[in-house]
C-alpha cells in the first residue's frame, strides 16, 4: 500500500501516485468502468486524480463527475487535482478564436467553478496553471504546470501563499528537468514535482528505434534482477527514487497496469541501478 505524500509543508497531501485522466474520453470507459478503476486505484493507495478542465476537449471532467456522482463513499477517499488557464480551439469553445492562455483572476475563478460543478465535488484539492501565461495574473494557493524555474519565482514573488508543486513532463524519455533546474528549483522550494507521462506518453514501449530499444533493454535487464519486474515499473521506480520526492501521474486506463505501477514503490534501485538508467535513457555515461 502506498503511504501519502506532502506536496508541499502547507499542503496539499496527495497519493505517490496520481491517476491521470486526460486519456478518460479516448479509453472508452463507461460510468461503472471508471468507478471500477477509481475503486481499484484507492484499494493500491493511489487516491489523487489528476484533471485539467481541457481533458478530452473538456469532455473529462464531465464524464468523471457523472461516473461518481452516485458514489460518494469513492469521493470521500479521493483527492482531486485539476487545471485551468489554457483555452482551445473547441466546438465546445466557439468564442475562442485562437489557442491561448488566460490566468486573469476572472477566467481562474470561472474555470475552477465549472470544474467542481462538472466534477461533482465541494472542493478542489489543488488547482494548477496548466502553462505559463505572457499576460499573467495575481493567483493563490495554487500549484503550476510547465514552468520554468524563473517562471516559478515570477508568480511565487507575487503570492502570499507557497506554489504546492510543478507538474512537469518526465521520464526516461524527458530528462529535461534534472538539468534545466526544474528539480532543483523543486526542491529549494521544498515541493514535490509531480511527472507527466512518466512512460512517454506510451511511447517506452512503441518506439522503435535503436536508443529506445536499448533503453528498453537495459530497463528489461534491470526489472529481471528484481524479481522479473516489468520495465514501467522500473521506469517508475526510477523517478521514485529521486530524492526530489517525484509524484509520477499514471496515464493509464487499465486495473492491472495499476496494480502493477503500485509496486513499483518497493522496487529498490541501487545507485549503479539508477546511474545505468540514466546512462541509457541519456544516451551516454555521466561526464
Ligand atoms: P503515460 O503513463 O506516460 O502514458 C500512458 C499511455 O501509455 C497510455 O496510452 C497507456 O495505455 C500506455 N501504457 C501504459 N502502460 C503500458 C504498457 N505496459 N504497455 C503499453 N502501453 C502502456 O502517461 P500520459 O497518459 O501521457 O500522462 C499521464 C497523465 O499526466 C495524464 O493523464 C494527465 O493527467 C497528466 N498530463 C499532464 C500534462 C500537463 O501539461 N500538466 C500533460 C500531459 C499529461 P493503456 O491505457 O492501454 O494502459
Amino acid at each position: 500500500m502506498l503511504a501519502p505524500i506532502d506536496l508541499h509543508a502547507e499542503g496539499p497531501r496527495v497519493s505517490r501516485l496520481v491517476l491521470g485522466a486526460w486519456r478518460l474520453a479516448q479509453s472508452r470507459l463507461d460510468g461503472a468502468g471508471i468507478r471500477n478503476l477509481v475503486a481499484a486505484a484507492i484499494e493500491v493507495g493511489i487516491t489523487s486524480v489528476d484533471h485539467a478542465d481541457i481533458y478530452g476537449d473538456y469532455a473529462c471532467e464531465r464524464l468523471f463527475g457523472s461516473a461518481l456522482a452516485d458514489a460518494p463513499d469513492l469521493k470521500r477517499q479521493i483527492q482531486i487535482v485539476t487545471k485551468c488557464g489554457i483555452k482551445l480551439l473547441s466546438q465546445v469553445r466557439p468564442e475562442h478564436r485562437v489557442k491561448h492562455y488566460d490566468t486573469s483572476g476572472a477566467h481562474i475563478i470561472a474555470s475552477a467553478e465549472n470544474s467542481l460543478r462538472l466534477l461533482g465535488v465541494e472542493r478542489l484539492d489543488l488547482l494548477l496553471l496548466h502553462r505559463p501565461d505572457p499576460l499573467m495574473a495575481k493567483v493563490a494557493n495554487v500549484g503550476v504546470s510547465n514552468f520554468t524555474p524563473s517562471q516559478m519565482d515570477l508568480l511565487a514573488s507575487r503570492l502570499r501563499a507557497p506554489l504546492a508543486t510543478n507538474q512537469v513532463e518526465l521520464s526516461v524519455l524527458q530528462l529535461a528537468p534534472f538539468s534545466d533546474g526544474t528539480l532543483d528549483a523543486c526542491q529549494l522550494r521544498r515541493i514535490a514535482p509531480m511527472a507527466w507521462s512518466p512512460l512517454g506518453g506510451g511511447r517506452l514501449f512503441a518506439e522503435g528505434d535503436a536508443h529506445a530499444r536499448h533503453l528498453r533493454d537495459t530497463l528489461y535487464r534491470i526489472g529481471q534482477k528484481k524479481n522479473g519486474a516489468p520495465i514501467e515499473q522500473v521506469a517508475y521506480a526510477w523517478l521514485l527514487a529521486h530524492p526530489a520526492h517525484i509524484v509520477p501521474v499514471l496515464g493509464t486506463s487499465k486495473i492491472e497496469r495499476l496494480r502493477e505501477a503500485a509496486r513499483a514503490i518497493d522496487l529498490n534501485l541501487d545507485r549503479q541501478d539508477w546511474f545505468e538508467i540514466w546512462q541509457a535513457a541519456a544516451g551516454g555515461e555521466v561526464p
